[in-house]
Order: C-alpha cells, then sequence, then structure tokens
C-alpha cells in the first residue's frame, strides 16, 4: 500500500481503477477526517470502558459494508467479523449434505454442529468448514440463492449469534458486520452505522465484484438476486433486516469508497471514551 499524501494527489496509479472496479464512483469532493484512509499507523479510539472498540455496521448487501468495514478494521487496529460469511458457510454446509434449503427440520439437523472457523484479521478472507477455506465458494450463485432461506431459521441464528458474540469479546477491538448487529447481536454497542443505497447501485457494485472475481455474472439476474434477498431478509421473523433505532443512517449511493470510511472514523471518533 502507498501512503496518501494529500487528497487527490494519490501516487498509487491502480488507486481509481481498482475503486471503479468496486462500483464506487470517483472521488468528487475533498475527504474532511484528519486521518490518513489508507496507510499510516493504525488509530487506537477506544469507546469501551475496557479500552476496546466495537462499531456495528448493518445494511442489505452492495453497500459497500464488507470493502469499507476491512479497511476501517485495519485503520482502527481492530478484528473485522463477517457474520454474513457464517451464515454463507452454514447455507454450504446444507447444500453439501444433500438437504432441502426450505427443510427446516433438516437445516437445524445440518447446522447443528457446524464446523466452521472464521478468520478475524481484516487482511484474511480465509472461512474455513471443516478445515476446507470455503472463501471462494461460498460467494458462489447457489450459496447466495439459498443464505437466505437458511439464515430464516431461528435454531441456525442462534448457534451462529452466540458465536459472533463471543468473537467480538474475545477481539477486544472488532468491527462487526451483518445484518443484525446493532439490533440483536450486540444491541447495546456504543456506536451503529446502517449502511443503504439503492438497489440497482447495490446490484452494479455485486456485479462488478464478482466479475473481477472471475464469476460468472449478468447484471438483471444480480439486480433480481439482489432484490429478492432485501426482501427476504426484511421480512423473515426472526432478526429481520431492519435499521437499530439509534444507528446513524448512511445512503452510499453517491459516496465514494473513501467518504464512506471518512463517515464511519467521525462516528467511531464521536463515539471514543
Ligand atoms: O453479507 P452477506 O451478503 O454475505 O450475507 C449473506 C446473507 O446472510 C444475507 O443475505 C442474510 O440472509 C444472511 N445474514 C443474516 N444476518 C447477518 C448477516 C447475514 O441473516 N447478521
Amino acid at each position: 500500500r502507498v501512503p496518501c499524501p494529500a487528497p487527490g494527489a494519490h501516487q498509487d496509479p491502480h488507486r481509481a481503477a481498482r475503486r471503479a472496479e468496486a462500483g464506487f464512483p470517483a472521488r468528487t469532493q475533498q475527504l474532511r477526517t484528519d486521518l490518513p484512509l489508507q496507510g499510516g499507523a493504525a488509530v487506537t479510539f477506544s469507546n469501551m470502558p475496557d479500552g476496546g472498540l466495537i462499531l456495528a455496521v448493518d445494511g442489505p448487501s452492495g453497500t459497500g459494508k464488507s470493502t469499507t468495514c476491512r479497511a476501517l478494521a485495519k485503520r482502527l487496529d481492530a478484528k473485522y467479523v463477517d457474520t454474513g460469511a457464517m451464515y454463507r458457510v452454514a447455507t454450504l454446509a446444507v447444500l453439501r449434505a444433500g438437504v432441502d434449503p426450505t427443510d427446516t427440520e433438516a437445516v437445524i439437523a445440518a447446522t447443528r454442529d457446524l464446523p466452521l472457523a472464521v478468520n478475524d484479521d481484516p487482511d484474511s478472507t480465509e472461512v474455513l468448514l471443516d478445515g476446507e477455506n470455503v472463501a471462494a465458494e461460498i460467494r458462489g450463485r447457489e450459496v447466495t440463492q439459498n443464505v437466505s432461506a437458511v439464515s430464516a431459521v431461528p435454531e441456525v441464528r442462534e448457534n451462529l449469534v452466540a458465536l459472533q458474540r463471543r468473537l467480538a469479546a474475545q477481539a477486544h477491538r472488532a468491527i462487526v458486520e451483518g445484518r443484525d448487529i446493532g439490533t440483536v447481536v450486540l444491541a447495546d454497542a456504543p456506536v451503529k452505522a446502517y449502511l443503504t443505497a439503492s438497489p440497482e447501485i447495490r446490484a452494479r457494485r455485486r456485479y462488478n465484484q464478482d466479475r473481477s472475481a472471475g464469476r460468472e455474472a449478468d447484471f438483471a439476474t444480480v439486480l433480481a438476486d439482489v432484490i429478492r434477498r432485501d426482501e427476504l431478509d426484511s421480512s423473515r421473523t426472526t432478526s429481520p433486516l431492519r435499521p437499530a433505532e439509534d444507528a446513524h443512517l448512511i445512503d452510499t449511493s453517491e459516496m465514494t469508497l473513501d467518504q464512506v470510511l471518512e463517515t464511519l472514523i467521525n462516528l467511531v471518533k464521536e463515539s471514543q471514551r
């Protein structure tokens, strides 16, 4: 990584291309944070009585959550807990067991003792199912199409929520990302953000991510998947996708990645204690 000396004067020639690839608009305005967003020493703000740090980030897919949370975790010397990856692993286990994802009892049985391990280092994408790194497979179409059905099962959620709380506590400093972090998993979090963006923009970002990761993608299908998954995730009975009452809403539709990062850093700063 190349440190960025001044806004607009990036030395990294690939930076703009990477940003465009991820579906974010080119930078349109100067940043208002006094922290360099990339590079430089990590910043150790604390917002917990024990000197730790917690930020809960929720929102539908394609809002830039994962990209920003990873970058933010590095910046704030924190762990990154991707709870979506855990529901994806549970879904992969269901599919590998040959179980119908809509058969609740069979899903519960197939995920009861899930041999799941996640790496919460923000530089790692490693997710293990029975010791095998399934990071690529859990982003595939089959898992994506079935994850909402599996994650709607209360028993599946109970197991994973317990694991997520343990991980956040062990991490001491953690950026925890998902759909119900601010409402359920860490309802007492000292700062919560809820990211949104229009379905078209979210689908475009997902599509670009898929293409740059070498996955087959067709925009209309990705858009239909995004809308369908939003509906399923928002309408389920247990822990539906919705902002916590005390969450800060951030519409990322017209924001650059750096602007989202800056906004989140400023929220964490405000929650310092
Ligand atoms: O964030 P990601 O798109 O990987 O999440 C995949 C799916 O996992 C979501 O569509 C949702 O069904 C489920 N999920 C959830 N609760 C979370 C995180 C993800 O139900 N905290």
